[in-house]
């Protein structure tokens, strides 16, 4: 409650809360004479006011009841508090005020119990998805080594390295103080947090971790509740959950703000035997079945060789079409293979072994084993017995795992104990094995299975190349450093307003600001996320970072488009896994070009890179980049390298003469001395992709060409000579001497001259002629935050 009323405060919205924490008495009375925009309190709190309070702030204004983590009213709720059945009483007092209820969890049966309590009269109930599709799932088998640890400790510090805020859920306290021990080794500056720590301790935990003081927070899952973070970009369990519930809940609290972030789960077999544990707080038989239910399903979780994400949705019972493309097993190498005859000799096994064990011993018996436990039930005589031994016993129980998830085996449990026994599935798939109609059983293997067949002697805990959140922004290096001073300047603003440094802007608005580098305010004010009270508070601060930085790294102003482009981690995994340096070289040098507005030129001998390279690979790269995909505003290219219509006709010529495209030389011995090979280049390339130079080049609309690739220019021109605003209000140029001239300074001057003009006003002080200018003028002036009108006045701001 604290940390949204302080979030709200630093975006210039009076908020406050009412609890048994607030120590300022005025609060209560200001809220009761409707002083507070918003006005935030606990069940209790708003059941034990007096009737008078609700009755005051009625006539001073009210306009909607809002009841957030609604679940809580429902006893099928997994979080059910009494407090919130009182809640309905409010509408005895609170006529024809609108009621809102609020969830991210609610069944059927909760959402209908909400409606019922609330007395909520014909309710629009409105659901939304289950799908996060900015944040990335991925799952890494470990094995709790020293060599295990000391990669999440890598894999943390990619994270913070790029000033992303990580939180690491353990499983036991244990755990927690291990790992947090670890990274400090490591020189990682980590919070602490779980149940057994003081509550003071605790808190200054949670506050320094909201702050950006420490960036990385190791805790149990008693750390979370109610943290309204937006910028968590990385969550990392350690340690299977207990129930895929708790693991959405968890890892939902990362990426809040919409933007790429990472969702890792690293598990070891030995947890899978927890359920002990778990079920130790069943007080029935029901709720332990309940309990295993939820913690088998996020064991299969993590056994899956398909889209993580897929399997979630369909959990939470949101179909889903295709696989997502942003989750490991998505993203990973290629996967599925046929498993026929593998999956014959486990099941065949399992259902020899007569369904009285676990997956250990037919896999032992697979493997060849001569235990007393094999030998002493004759297990050893069965016909596949040895007949797995190419593969490890941990590959078949991925294998199991598999066929588990497939529904082709199915798992009881009695007495804590699970038996694995042949689903009816899966002797349907024994029956038909070595006839004609078996089709092959395609499954997608997980990633142990992959490594241990690829034979990959230093075995990664996933080879899944795993990515730091600022590569997914698409930055230039330049730019990075102006996003990293960027976030300087909001710490040190948030330090000196005593709040986080979210409460003064998201990260996306820092990404926006980074890429478009406002040089006014009111350019500043355009950008998407920015507040008027933003600009007026902090807006010199941001742009001072801006300005020093550009000039530094002679970077352009106003650079680009508020619209920024962000990648899906997915589409930037496909641009690791093919040749990472030359794609990074070719995507920057394409960026500085097509976005930057660098010339070829420039490029080559920028001061960034160790050394200059030449421009042919500086226009190779923006045509490479171009036959991958990327928009590349032609005219400009042209012009830059001077091909022009004729000369592109003539290069048509010699490729018809030559006959064959695929070598340059001959094409540039048909051609004058003035053709170069970057002009030949640049043609093959736009033929290749449907281009024509010569309708490019005469294009004279903006609609004959793509709206992207005529958009820099178009935004180069705005730049250059701003659009000119309505500067005269006599249209025949007679402004009398004694008048003066309607431009943007003139009202600028005359408004801040006063305290406040009304229209009629400044139409008197311009002539009395032409309003609608005079108002134009104004709305203008308004709308680039210069002037603000209240109560009829216009003042400057
Ligand atoms: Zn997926």
């Amino acid at each position: 409650m604290q940390d949204q009323v302080m979030s709200l405060q630093q975006r210039g919205i009076k908020a406050e809360y009412l609890g048994s924490t607030q120590t300022n008495q005025s609060v209560s009375f200001n809220a009761e004479k409707g002083f507070f925009d918003v006005l935030y309190m606990t069940p209790e709190k708003a059941c034990s006011l007096s009737k008078r309070f609700w009755t005051n702030l009625l006539e001073a204004g009210i306009c909607l009841l809002a009841v957030d983590e609604a679940h809580c009213i429902s006893e099928w709720g997994h979080d059910f508090r009494k407090e919130y059945k009182q809640l309905h009483l409010l509408h005895d007092v609170l006529l024809n005020v609108p009621f809102v209820a609020l969830t991210a969890t609610a069944t059927e049966k909760v959402r209908n119990d909400i409606v019922c309590s609330l007395m909520l009269r014909g309710p629009q109930i409105t659901l939304g998805s289950f799908d996060r599709t900015n944040l990335f799932y991925g799952v890494k088998l470990c094995n709790r080594s020293g060599s295990f640890l000391d990669e999440l400790v890598s894999e943390v510090q990619k994270y913070t390295v790029n000033a992303g805020s990580t939180i690491i859920y353990c499983t036991t306290i244990k755990d927690t103080e291990q790992i947090h021990e670890l990274l400090g080794n490591a020189g990682i500056e980590a919070g602490l947090y779980h149940g057994k720590m003081g509550s003071k301790a605790r808190e200054e935990s949670h506050r320094s971790f909201i702050r950006d003081e420490t960036r990385v927070m190791v805790a149990t899952i008693a750390f979370g509740m109610g943290i309204d973070k937006p910028d968590v970009r990385c969550v990392i369990h350690y340690g299977c959950p207990k129930s895929l519930e708790s693991y959405y809940q968890e890892s939902g609290r990362c990426g809040r703000d919409g933007l790429p972030s990472i969702c890792w789960l690293y598990y070891s077999r030995g947890d899978f035997a927890k359920a002990d544990f778990y079920c130790s707080e069943a007080q029935c038989e029901n709720q332990r079945k309940a309990i295993m239910e939820s913690f088998m399903a996020a064991q299969k979780y993590c056994a899956l060789g398909t889209c993580r994400r897929n399997f979630l949705l369909e959990y939470f019972g949101e179909k889903s079409a295709s696989a997502c493309g942003n989750c490991d097993n998505c993203t990973g190498p290629k996967r599925e293979r046929d498993l026929s005859r593998e999956s014959f000799l486990l099941l065949s096994c399992i259902k020899l072994c007569g369904g009285n064990f676990g997956l250990n011993m037919p896999i032992d018996v697979l493997r060849g084993s001569h235990g007393k436990r094999i030998t002493k039930n004759n297990f050893d005589k069965l016909p596949m017995h040895g007949l797995g031994k190419d593969n490890s016993s941990n590959w078949w129980k991925a294998l199991g795992g598999l066929l588990l998830a497939n529904g082709f085996l199915s798992e009881t449990i009695r007495d804590s104990f699970r038996f694995i026994s042949v689903s009816p599935k899966g002797v349907q798939f024994l029956c038909t094995a070595n006839t004609a109609q078996q089709k092959p059983l395609m499954l997608a293997m997980t990633t142990e299975m992959i490594e241990e067949e690829a034979d990959s002697s230093q075995s990664q805990i996933g080879n899944h190349q795993s990515i730091t959140s600022l590569d997914l922004y698409s930055f230039t290096e330049v730019e990075t450093k102006i996003y990293n001073m960027l976030l300087d300047t909001r710490m040190k603003i948030a330090k000196d307003n005593g709040t986080a440094p979210y409460a003064i802007c998201g990260d996306q608005t820092i990404i926006k600001i980074t890429k478009t580098r406002p040089s006014t305010q009111a350019r500043l004010a355009n950008i998407d996320g920015v507040n008027q009270h933003l600009v007026a508070k902090h807006g010199s601060m941001i742009l001072e970072t801006i300005s020093r930085l550009s000039q530094e790294l002679n970077l352009k102003f106003d650079s680009m488009g508020p619209t920024v482009h962000i990648q899906s981690s997915s589409q930037k995994e496909l641009q690791h896994s093919s040749q990472r340096k030359p794609a990074a070289a070719k995507i920057e040098a394409w960026k500085m070009w097509q976005n930057d507005g660098l010339s070829f030129g420039e490029i080559a001998n920028w001061s960034g890179r160790a050394a200059p390279i030449k421009e042919q690979t500086v226009i190779s790269y923006v045509l490479e980049a171009a036959r991958d995909g990327c928009e590349v505003n032609w005219v400009r290219f042209c012009e830059e390298i001077g091909l022009s219509v004729d000369i592109a006709s003539q290069i048509g010529t010699a490729i018809s003469k030559v006959g064959a495209r695929d070598r340059l030389k001959p094409i540039k011995e048909e051609l004058p001395e003035n053709v170069t090979y970057d002009m030949i280049k640049a043609f093959l390339t736009m033929e290749e992709l449907g281009l024509s130079v010569k309708q490019t080049l005469t294009a004279t609309s903006s609609d004959e060409q793509p709206e992207l690739t005529g958009n820099m220019e178009q935004h180069h021109r705005r730049v250059e000579s701003p659009p000119k605003k309505i500067q005269k209000v006599h249209e025949h140029g007679l402004a009398s001497t004694n008048v003066p001239e309607a431009t943007e300074d003139a009202m600028m001057q005359w408004v801040r001259s006063r305290d406040g003009v009304t229209l009629e006003d400044t139409i008197g002080y311009f002539g009395g002629s032409k309003k609608d200018l005079v108002v134009d003028l104004l709305d203008s002036l308004e709308g680039d935050f210069l002037v603000f009108k209240k109560n009829g006045l216009y003042k400057a701001m």
